[in-house]
């Protein structure tokens, strides 16, 4: 079992019960050594595996660590204590539900139900949530208890504070009485369990012998108390984990907690690991180079035998839908060289990001899988949105309707919701036909929301769909609710992207101008009279019937579209398939090929955190993670102009593609960019091809082939040598044009900024 192991790697795993730190680099077998270790204290009857207990950062970490395990010793995994720290808190609350005062079948809130719990709790009491808002109280509940502090403990400098404490106060009794349980309770009590109950504390400190942590770089205080008095009753705790990867600092995570332990526990016993055994030269050496441009590291170097390998590729698209489209090609070049789909990654920064490429995958038929989040569908935002635009287009849809009657919260409870129930079945009619028949305040909240539903329905009927969504999803108060989350930031930008959604639909269907809430008349008319004759949209109309969108209104088709693709999904979960991820939930995993995709400056590094040092170190951190999933082949892909947030924006590349040292990087577009001064593209018909198939690899583009003088887009003429004018851009003339229809592109020479490549269909330009 060891020995395949290094010699670090060995004395590690071998090492005597005692509190010890692993401090080493990606991919130098960090979570090897972790689960050797676990294997082979059991296996030289040191300790029973019963007595682990061995602490990971998700789930599907948990997963291929039991995995792990039982593939080195067949043993009943059942019985291991290897899990999340809420999964584990979780499980031992469970189990002394009595001593930690809670029901057995006590309920997890996450984060969005314990803010209604708050909100309920604020109106119960008459407290004015101008003064003290539901968002501001859960932030200060949620932070006192990952400070591991009850109302008693927190100081109480003023009356506003005084009162948030009597507020926390009485959402705990609130909690106690309806025996829930929120995220960060689950933990803290678990503590206080252990901490207040000696039985059950020396119980657990005698059982479990050896406390093994990864990823410990990212545990924050409560988790790291929790620990540390598991492990107290001499117990050995190891902690294995890398400071270069700490990315959860927003979240609250200590990457302080690796010196402190250091200090107080493990003084003496720090192993290092240098080796790689994951990646090929050229991407270990591009992790190392980007990295050490960050200060105050504890310091490591890593080396591989393996070899220079590949260089990373590079690809530069001038649109997103260009980089996904390119992606796919090549996942399906990848596919049928005989690579596995499950060891191709495609990584990205932004969840938002995922929505173009999970459809161009899913247009050409390769099946993947997104890991770290829902389907962009299924997200909770967007299924609420939907949910609106649901009942706008019907209704009699109950269960768009319990999804979003209280949603954002309006003080529609639930003995009221149960009064319509009743109501709505004594009379066999839909929730919103029944909303008449409650009485009092509560039919009258009831009521207003059915006339919200048809005020939107009515407001936005003529507007083409991006507008209705936008306009929904503004309106519904659903932004403004987000916007007052913690956690909020990633759904509103989900949100956008459900507008960007729509007017990709819209597009592709080519329902473009349409009213979004009229339906479509049946093509044998010949005319369209869906909305004023004479706006001369018929011929766009009748395209649009031809694709089946018969009698349906473009809301309608959206509605299904969406249905559908969320569905259908469905099936490929489990199967062999490409993995799509965040960076984020790509830590600790590795994969033979990975894409890094929208390196771009305010995308990777995210534009929320380029301002300040401690948060572009934390981009970087993150980037070094991202290129350390990779063994064998890496792809960096960055798109000129991206549709995102509902709206076009032109990027740079980013900043870390130049901390990289050119040697390890190939071009499989033109290095000196699409966008250099230096026009690439010749005027007027040329030959030159800027996605020329590279001989040795298997990118077939997607971008035009063809190069040609002058096209025509939607009503627009363009020619080469025509002056235009853009709204960001200012003037410039046409040197080059590629293309037809939806996929035309223009090279632009700008005055003021240069050359341009920008997509026709996308942006919005005038002729001078
Ligand atoms: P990360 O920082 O990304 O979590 P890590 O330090 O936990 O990485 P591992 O995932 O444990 O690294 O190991 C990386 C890869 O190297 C794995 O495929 C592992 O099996 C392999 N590996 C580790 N040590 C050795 C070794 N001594 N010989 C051969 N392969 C090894
Ligand atoms: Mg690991």
């Amino acid at each position: 079992m060891i020995d395949k192991l290094n010699e670090p790697q060995r004395e590690a795993v071998t090492l005597p019960a005692q509190h010890a730190l692993v401090l080493a680099g990606a991919g130098s077998g960090k979570t090897r050594v972790l689960t050797t270790r676990m294997a082979w204290l059991i296996q030289t009857g040191q300790v029973s595996p019963l007595g682990i207990l061995a602490v990971t950062f998700t789930n599907k970490a948990a997963r291929e660590m039991v995995a792990r395990v039982s593939s080195i010793l067949p043993i009943d995994t059942r019985g291991l204590w290897i899990g999340t720290f809420h999964g584990l808190c979780n499980r031992m609350l469970r189990a002394h539900h009595r001593d930690a005062g809670l029901p057995q079948a006590f309920q997890i809130l996450d984060t969005a139900d314990q803010l209604a719990a708050i909100k309920r709790l604020l109106k119960a009491n008459g407290i004015d949530d101008e003064k003290y808002p539901a968002r501001d109280v859960q932030r200060f509940i949620n932070g006192a208890k990952e400070d591991g502090l009850r109302p008693g403990d927190v100081e109480a400098h003023d009356s506003f504070r005084r009162r948030l404490i009597e507020i926390y106060t009485l959402y705990e009794k609130q909690c106690q009485r309806e025996g829930v349980v929120d995220f960060p309770e689950l933990l803290l009590r678990a503590y206080e369990l252990l901490a207040r109950n000696e039985p059950i504390r020396s119980h657990y400190q005698r059982r479990f012998r050896h406390v093994l942590v990864d990823e410990f770089q990212d545990t924050n205080t409560l988790q790291y108390k929790w620990l540390t008095l598991l492990a107290g009753g001499g117990a050995s705790l190891f902690a294995v984990g890398d400071d270069d990867q700490s990315i959860y600092a927003f979240r609250g995570a200590n990457v302080g907690n690796m010196a402190d332990f250091e200090r107080d526990y493990a003084r003496g016993t720090v192993i290092r690991l240098e080796q790689n055994y994951r990646s090929f030269g050229h991407i270990l050496d591009s992790a190392n180079a980007l990295i050490s441009h960050n200060n105050g590291r504890l310091g490591k170097n890593l080396w591989t035998e393996q070899g220079e390998g590949e260089q990373i590729r590079v690809v530069e698209q001038p649109t997103d839908l260009l980089e996904a489209q390119w992606l796919v090609d090549e996942v399906r070049g990848l596919i049928s060289d005989g690579r596995d789909r499950s060891q191709i990654a495609v990584l990205y920064r932004s969840n938002a990001q995922s929505r173009v490429i999970e459809h161009a995958l899913f247009s050409s038929g390769i099946a993947y899988k997104v890991y770290g989040g829902l389907r962009f569908f299924e997200r909770q935002e967007v299924k609420h949105a939907l949910a609106y635009l649901r009942l706008m287009a019907n209704a009699d849809d109950d269960t768009s309707w319990m999804r979003i009657v209280n949603f954002p919260p309006r003080g529609i409870g639930a003995r009221t919701l149960e009064l319509l129930g009743d109501q709505a079945r004594a009379y066999d009619t839909s929730l919103s036909s029944a909303v008449a028949r409650v009485p009092g305040k509560g039919g009258s909240n009831l009521a207003q929301f059915a006339t919200m539903i048809q005020r939107l329905a009515a407001e936005t009927r003529e507007l083409p769909l991006p507008e209705m969504v936008e306009h929904v999803i503004d309106q519904s108060g659903l932004i403004a609710h987000y916007q007052q989350d913690r956690e909020g930031a990633d759904r509103i930008e989900n949100l956008k992207e459900l507008v960007t959604a729509a007017a990709a639909f819209v597009s592709e269907a080519n329902l473009d101008g349409l009213p979004a809430g009229v339906a479509l008349q049946a093509p044998a008319t010949g005319e369209f009279m869906g909305t004023e004759p004479g706006e001369g949209e018929s011929s766009v109309a009748s395209d649009a019937l031809r694709v089946g969108f018969d009698g349906l209104s473009p809301l309608m088709a959206f509605l299904s579209h969406a249905a559908l693709e969320a569905g259908d999904n469905q099936a490929q979960a489990g199967q062999d398939a490409v993995q799509l991820m965040t960076v984020h939930a790509a830590k600790g995993l590795e994969f033979d090929a990975v894409f890094i995709t929208g390196i771009e400056e305010g995308l990777f590094p995210h534009e929320n955190s380029i301002l300040e040092q401690a948060g572009l170190e934390e981009e970087r951190r993150l980037m070094y993670v991202a290129i350390t999933r990779a063994r064998e082949r890496l792809y960096f892909s960055l798109a000129q102009s991206r549709m995102l947030h509902g709206q076009t924006r032109y990027a740079m590349r980013s900043r870390f593609l130049s901390e990289i040292p050119d040697e390890h990087l190939k071009w499989l577009t033109p290095k000196q960019g699409l966008s250099d001064s230096e026009p690439r593209w010749k005027s007027g018909g040329g030959s030159f091809d800027p996605y020329a198939r590279n001989p040795k690899s298997s990118v077939v583009s997607a971008a035009p082939r063809s190069v040609t003088s002058g096209v025509t887009v939607g009503a627009q003429q363009f020619r080469v040598g025509q002056g235009v004018r853009h709204a960001r851009f200012g003037e410039g003339t046409i040197i080059g044009l590629a293309g037809s229809g939806i996929d035309a592109q223009a090279q632009i020479q700008f005055r003021e900024v240069g050359a341009k490549t920008l997509a026709l269909g996308v942006a919005k330009l005038d002729i001078i």
